[in-house]
This record gives structure tokens, C-alpha cells and sequence, in this order.
């Protein structure tokens, strides 16, 4: 596992909502497992 990239921070497993287009529809896929940063407040305000 890789730290955080911008601010070397400890990454978490979680899930997550993903807005995928397919073709012309918009489908929300819900509970997608995507690593985000634990201090991703900080990176947010940055
Ligand atoms: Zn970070």
C-alpha cells in the first residue's frame, strides 16, 4: 500500500458512490472499494 500522495498520510479502505455514464444514462454504483487518503480533510483544504 502506497501513502498518501499529497500528503504522505496513511491511506483507508473504503467505500465509496461512483457516477459512471453509460451511454446516455447516468448509473450510481454504490459501495465501490477505493483507497482515500485518512487525512483527506486536510488535502481537500489544501
Ligand atoms: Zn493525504
Amino acid at each position: 500500500m502506497e501513502p498518501c500522495s499529497i500528503c504522505d498520510g496513511e491511506m483507508e479502505r473504503k467505500k465509496m458512490e461512483v457516477i459512471k455514464k453509460v451511454g446516455e444514462k447516468v448509473v450510481v454504483v454504490k459501495d465501490v472499494p477505493a483507497w482515500v487518503c485518512s487525512s483527506a480533510e486536510k488535502d481537500i483544504s489544501q
